[in-house]
C-alpha cells in the first residue's frame, strides 16, 4: 500500500491533476466527506487528509510514504528523513513582511528600531531579519496574522500573500518580500528504497508533468 498525505483545500485541488496523470483518482472529495483516509481507483494507493503543517511529520515518520507540502511549511519543519525531489510549482504565493498603511517601515528599520513581528513562520522570519540586521521580537501566532498590527499586538507581520486582497482588506501593505513559495513533493527516504517499484513511477509522472512533458504509459 502507498499512502499519500495531502491537506484539504488548495493543495488537494492542485495535486489532483498531477495524480490523474499518474492514473490515480481519489474516490471521495475531502471537502464533502469527513473521512480522513480516502481510497482511490487503485487498490494499492490511499490518501490521508492532514493539516498542511502536519504533512512533513506524517511522511518523516513513515505513516505516509509521500506527501505534498508548501515550502513555507518545510522551512519551519526540521526536514530530517525527508527526501524533497520535486518542486511541483503549485500553490504559489510569497512570504513577505507586511505593515499597516501608516507605518513607515523603512524609517523604523533605518533608525534601528526594535520591531514586534507577529507570525506563524518564526524560523523564516528570524533568519530574514537577522540577515538584514533588523532587531525584532517575534510573536508566534497560529493564524489570522493580519489582525495583530490592527490591535497593537505587533508592528508588522510575516505572512503568505498571493493576491494581496486580505492585506488590503485589513489596510496592510507588503513592505518586503522574503521568498517565493510553492509546494514540493516530499518522500520518506526509507519508503523510497523499500517501495521503489511502486513509488518511482509516480515520481516520474509528476516530474514529467511539472516539466510540461506528455507521458507515455
Ligand atoms: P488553514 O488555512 O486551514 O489554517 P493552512 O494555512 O495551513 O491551514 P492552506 O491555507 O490550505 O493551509 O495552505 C496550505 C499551503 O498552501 C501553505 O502551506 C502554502 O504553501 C500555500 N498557500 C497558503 N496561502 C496561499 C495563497 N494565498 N495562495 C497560494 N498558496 C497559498
Ligand atoms: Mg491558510
Amino acid at each position: 500500500m502507498i499512502t499519500l498525505a495531502l491537506s484539504k483545500g488548495r493543495i488537494f485541488e492542485e495535486t489532483l491533476p498531477l495524480l490523474e496523470k499518474a492514473g490515480i483518482v481519489p474516490s471521495e472529495d475531502p471537502e464533502k466527506s469527513r473521512k480522513l483516509i480516502i481510497g482511490t481507483n487503485r487498490a494499492d494507493v490511499q490518501i490521508i487528509i492532514v493539516r498542511a503543517t502536519d504533512v512533513p511529520t506524517y511522511v518523516q515518520h513513515g505513516a505516509a510514504d509521500l506527501g505534498v507540502a508548501g515550502k513555507d511549511v518545510l522551512i519551519e519543519h526540521s526536514g530530517v528523513g525527508l527526501y524533497q525531489p520535486l518542486d511541483l510549482a503549485i500553490a504559489k504565493c510569497r512570504l513577505c513582511v507586511a505593515a499597516p498603511e501608516g507605518f513607515d517601515y523603512a524609517s523604523a528599520v533605518k533608525q534601528g528600531a526594535r520591531l514586534r513581528i507577529a507570525t506563524k513562520y518564526v524560523n523564516s522570519a528570524r533568519e530574514h531579519f537577522a540577515n538584514r540586521g533588523v532587531h525584532v521580537d517575534l510573536i508566534k501566532l497560529y493564524g489570522s496574522m493580519e489582525l495583530a498590527p490592527l490591535v497593537g499586538l505587533a508592528d508588522a507581520i510575516v505572512d503568505l500573500v498571493s493576491t494581496g486582497s486580505t492585506l488590503r482588506a485589513n489596510k496592510l501593505v507588503e513592505v518586503e518580500e522574503i521568498c517565493e513559495i510553492s509546494s514540493r513533493l516530499v518522500v520518506n527516504q526509507a519508503a523510497l528504497k523499500m517501495k521503489y517499484e511502486a513509488l518511482q513511477p509516480i515520481l516520474d509522472v509528476f516530474t514529467q508533468a511539472v516539466a510540461g512533458e506528455t507521458v507515455e504509459n
